[in-house]
């Protein structure tokens, strides 16, 4: 484990929901301008944007964590992840992951399928962000094959290969979710800031940072890069 003080160092994965116009509901926003700009200076730090999965293989390996490694995560599935966020990150070469929601597939304001499926022709991770977008705490455990299991089913009956990652609605999980979704084939799943502090990296509740239209300040942004979420939640904490 790597400390600063008493702040552990985590590598910083970045929790996305919408990039877009703002609608004037409890979805996080942030708007293209700003994510251009937030982009735009991840790639003038030198910050190497890694998959997923080369992050965990990478923990796996037993290897020492990179530095100025981060990963970049989406949630929801929104339409303007594919039509907005992803056209952005592939003009840049950066990788990322999206969670979909099957229940909410092509709903109104969400990617169709093919969207889906030309994001991970195109190299996106996708993965489950559960059948409904349920908050597993409130989910009784005889339904979370449903909710994990069976979002994994249709997701890879759609673009014909395995579901590898899942995340949280909301961050919120369980034991019990996190043993059903490793016993249902999933390699990990990423919640919010609210994973156990004293854990550096719990690939069943992989902490990430929520982003906001502020962090296209610089200053803000380097503290959300920097790996060391506790400390920015105390320089967050208001005076
Ligand atoms: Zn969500």
């Amino acid at each position: 484990m790597i400390r600063m003080g008493r702040f552990a160092y985590h590598p910083p994965i970045l929790a996305y929901h919408r990039v877009g116009a703002f609608h004037g509901d409890h979805v996080p926003t942030v708007s293209p301008e700003a994510f251009k700009q937030q982009m735009a200076l991840v790639a003038r730090w030198r910050y190497r944007v890694v998959a997923l999965s080369e992050l965990l293989a990478q923990l796996d390996s037993g290897e020492s964590i990179r530095r100025r490694e981060v990963v970049i995560t989406f949630d929801d599935g929104y339409q303007e992840t594919a039509q907005i966020a992803w056209p952005i990150l592939k003009s840049l070469g950066f990788p990322a992951t999206v969670f979909v929601t099957p229940g909410e597939v092509g709903l109104s304001g969400f990617a169709t399928w093919d969207e889906i499926a030309a994001m991970d022709r195109d190299g996106v991770t996708i993965g489950s962000h559960t059948m409904h977008h349920s908050f597993l705490p409130l989910v009784p455990d005889a339904r979370l094959p449903e909710e994990l299991g069976e979002s994994k089913r249709v997701i890879e009956t759609h673009l014909g290969h395995p579901i590898e990652w899942l995340s949280y609605p909301i961050g919120g999980y369980t034991p019990q979710a996190q043993a059903a979704a490793r016993q249902l084939g999933y390699r990990g799943a990423c919640t919010t800031n609210r994973a156990d502090r004293r854990r550096q990296v719990d690939r069943f509740a992989l902490r990430r940072i929520k982003m906001t239209e502020r962090d296209a300040h610089p200053l803000l942004l380097r503290a959300k890069l920097s790996g060391y979420y506790d400390a920015f939640r105390t320089l967050r904490a208001p005076g």
